[in-house]
């Protein structure tokens, strides 16, 4: 069973399926007469997550971010976090000071701090798990399913550097500009996510791959999404990757760890997604349309030729099953390479 079968099957018919109907990027709860608040959790694990030699402060940043970025795509703004720690007993004092200064340093910059959490000892690596607070206004949050047939599609920032990050990390562990900096740090895209409340119909933050999140935006909403491949925009780094290869285009595309935001929104709300972007000072740009559902896949991209992109592999799903072997060096398992080995 994949990730997504078991979570249909077996954890949505907990949910009261209103709130937390498990197809957003968070959990959304009334609070109070003005407010939602709303919950989002992720989990990273030492060897497959993060290069178990990065630097404690960056594992920290990365950690929040990424939970953040959940917050981003439902309109929210963050409050405070709980975290829980499961730590091999070789774990030292050093590399948990880094870990707290790299929470610490983010922490005025996003307006939350810590609520509380868990720390046991006895793990085989270290496994670190945040959970992200935040609220919006009552009945605010942009979910991923109200995406209509004729709305527009758009992504914000550049799609692939966190493929082209951790690709650069791997060839130099050193590296620290262009995307192995994105990579390292990625920036949870907040001021646009609260700017898209009541302008975007549907949003998700693209954790596992364009094509894999804009394909939750199209199962939450019943609708199909056509991409045009050529509108996706990329860095300088991922045009220079990119010339004379549609194999990386498609890497690009499908790859991970980009914490962007992918959304739709009405033909109509042209003007007002600009001036998002402008108040947001992030760039969006507009690289598709939804449509009224149909059989085959949820999501077509097709490139500049008008042919369709075969797209193997949509993006990062956590295979569950048999445990897979821990390569000997498990530095080297990282989030792509553990999609390659995982799918049957
Ligand atoms: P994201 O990539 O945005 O963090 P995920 O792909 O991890 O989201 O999860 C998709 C949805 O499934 C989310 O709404 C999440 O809350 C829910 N979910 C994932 N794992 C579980 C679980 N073990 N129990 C309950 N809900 C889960
Ligand atoms: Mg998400």
């Amino acid at each position: 069973m994949d990730e997504f079968a078991l979570i249909a099957e077996l954890f949505a018919p907990l949910t009261d399926r209103c709130g937390a109907h498990l197809l957003d990027d968070a959990a959304v709860v009334p609070s109070s007469a003005r407010h939602d608040r709303v919950y989002t959790t992720d989990t990273m694990i030492a060897g497959t997550h993060f290069l178990a030699d990065q630097p404690a402060d960056e594992v920290a940043a990365k950690l929040a971010r990424v939970n953040l970025s959940d917050l981003a795509a439902m309109g929210a703004e963050p409050e405070g976090y709980l975290l829980a720690l499961a730590l091999p007993r070789s774990v030292d004092t050093d590399w948990l000071r880094g870990f707290a200064a790299g929470l610490a340093a983010d922490q005025d910059r996003f307006g939350w701090r810590l609520w509380g959490g868990d720390t046991t000892s006895g793990a085989e690596r270290a496994v670190l798990t945040l959970t992200a607070i935040g609220r919006v206004p009552r009945g605010q949050a942009v979910r991923r399913g109200g995406a209509r047939a004729g709305d527009h599609v758009y992504v914000s920032g550049w799609i692939g550097d966190g493929l082209l990050g951790l690709d650069a990390l791997r060839g130099d562990r050193a590296a620290t500009t262009g995307p192995a900096a994105r990579y390292r740090r990625p920036e949870p895209r907040l001021a646009l996510g609260q700017a898209l409340r009541g302008v975007a119909s549907a949003c998700a933050d693209v954790s596992d791959g364009l094509v894999a999140d804009a394909g939750h935006i199209a199962t939450a909403s019943g609708v199909g999404l056509d991409l045009d491949a050529a509108a996706v925009p990329l860095s300088p780094a991922g045009r220079a990757s990119v010339v004379g290869d549609p194999d990386r285009l498609r890497a690009l595309l499908t790859g991970g760890d980009d914490y962007e935001l992918v959304f739709t929104a009405s033909p109509d709300a042209a003007d007002a997604i600009a001036r998002a972007a402008a108040d947001a000072e992030t760039p969006v740009t507009r690289i598709g349309r939804a449509h009224p559902g149909r059989r085959g896949p949820a999501v077509r991209v097709t490139d500049a030729q008008g042919h369709t992109l075969v797209i193997d592999r949509a993006g990062y799903t956590h295979g569950l099953g048999p445990a897979v072997p821990t390569p000997p060096d498990d530095t080297r398992s990282t989030p792509s390479q553990q999609t390659r080995r995982e799918r049957p």
